[in-house]
């Protein structure tokens, strides 16, 4: 049984890109980078409130908020201003479009309530959705909240990416089978489960990054609130179906938010960076169509440069496509062996809750993907790490886990 250090050097020995290797080899593994998830009593929250006097004695945006609310029986909230200057303070109608978000309620009770860590779980179409220079910045901007910390799926993006190559590797020996993903995309999953059942056999029984992420965060904290933040409203129902529903308490999407960021008067791009660098370039690009092609084709050609079957991607871009594939599919008409479809065109930079244009929002996915200093997760010591503390040291443990990354349609 080959173990993930043992290909990782397997990997390295043979490679043909000796600079890439070298400076690698030169990267020191950092525990810091994997404390918001491994070591959460080490990042302490910071919490803040809107007025500074009020700072200084303790106070803070979810204890200022709850203190002017009453709730009746059927969860409704009233809000009243004891005095004047908080009136002043907090902006009513801002508070108002909050009180109408059942989700975003619901989260920031639970970090009032404070019994329970709560994780932010950033999706990775993230960047440029809401106003901040890196990650860095929206990592310290909920804590600011409150949150215990935040983890990108973009890192869990990369053990899925890993694990599809290495089924990839295993399964796919024959010119005429495929492979269909992606696990990441519940439209395009639910489409293949209701349409074409008879596929399900060449769909990887992978959970999406958002579950995994859910998944990992309680298996180390078992305490931990849940809160996958992303530009999609289909994630809301896939956390609730019944064989995943253990992974994550809370979806909200990036609007709402940007709404709490304002009503609490958090500006993330003032905020310092607390910087975690712990994902490739394989789980960055995930949030655009043919990123997880091209980060499972990238992987593949690492981990077995030699296999003669080459991932031969094909993407279907929106739910027009992603139907006019799978028919295609059926009629004998496509050649490639691996077929991802994603529901919103453009992938989930284009989903129905991101803020920002389409193709500005790809280009800075795509120009984060190229910032990372490493190209594939078995590249990453971070997912080694990672799988190593959920004791999965082999490649065999990975692919025959059934708990964590597994679901069972
Ligand atoms: S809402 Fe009131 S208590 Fe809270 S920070 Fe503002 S002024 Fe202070
Ligand atoms: S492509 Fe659209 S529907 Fe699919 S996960 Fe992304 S945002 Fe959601």
């Amino acid at each position: 049984m080959l173990t993930f250090e043992e290909l990782y050097k397997k990997v390295v020995e043979s490679s043909t890109t000796k600079a890439y290797d070298e400076d690698l080899a030169e990267l020191q593994y950092d525990p810091y980078h994997l404390e918001c998830i491994l070591r959460p009593e080490s990042t302490p929250t910071k919490w803040q409130a809107a007025n500074e006097d009020c700072r200084r004695e303790g106070r803070y945006f979810v204890n200022c908020l709850f203190k002017h609310l009453s709730k009746d029986e059927n969860n409704n909230y009233t809000l009243e201003y004891e005095d004047d200057k908080c009136k002043d303070c907090m902006d009513v109608n801002k508070v108002k479009k909050l009180l109408a978000t059942k989700d975003s309620m619901a989260v920031l009770e639970a970090i009032k309530e404070g019994n329970r860590p709560v994780f932010a779980m950033i999706a990775p179409a993230f960047l440029s959705q809401i106003d901040i220079i890196d990650d860095g910045q929206l990592r310290s901007a909920f804590k600011q909240l409150g949150f215990k910390g935040m983890v990108e799926v973009s890192l869990l993006a990369d053990i899925l990416t890993l694990k599809e190559a290495l089924e990839f590797d295993k399964d796919i020996n024959d010119e005429k089978d495929f492979q269909l993903t992606s696990c990441c995309c519940p439209m395009w999953i639910a489409l293949i489960r209701k349409m074409y059942p008879e596929l399900l056999s060449h769909v990887p029984k992978a959970v999406s990054p958002m579950v995994a992420t859910g998944r990992v965060i309680k298996k180390i904290v078992p305490e931990a609130i849940t809160v996958f933040i992303g530009p999609c409203i289909a994630k809301k129902k896939e956390a609730r179906e019944d064989d995943i529903r253990d992974a994550v308490d809370y979806v909200l999407t990036f609007q709402e938010v940007e709404n709490i960021f304002e009503t609490a008067k958090v500006t993330p791009d003032d905020l310092p960076i607390d910087l975690r660098e712990h994902s490739s370039a394989a789980g960055r690009i995930y949030a655009v169509t043919s990123g997880v092609s091209e980060a499972v084709r990238a992987t593949v050609n690492r981990i077995r440069p030699e296999k003669p079957i080459k991932v031969k991607a094909v993407q279907a871009n929106g739910m027009v496509e992603c139907k006019k594939l799978l028919k295609d599919l059926e009629e004998g008409k496509v050649k490639a062996n691996f077929l991802e479809g994603m529901g919103c065109i453009g992938g989930c930079v284009g989903g129905p809750k991101a803020i920002i244009d389409k193709e500005i929002a790809a280009n800075k996915v795509r120009e984060y993907a190229d910032q990372s200093i490493y190209k594939t997760p078995i590249d990453n010591p971070y997912v080694i790490e990672l799988l190593s503390r959920l004791n999965m040291h082999t490649i065999e443990e990975l692919l025959e886990d059934q708990q964590i990354f597994t679901r069972s349609f």
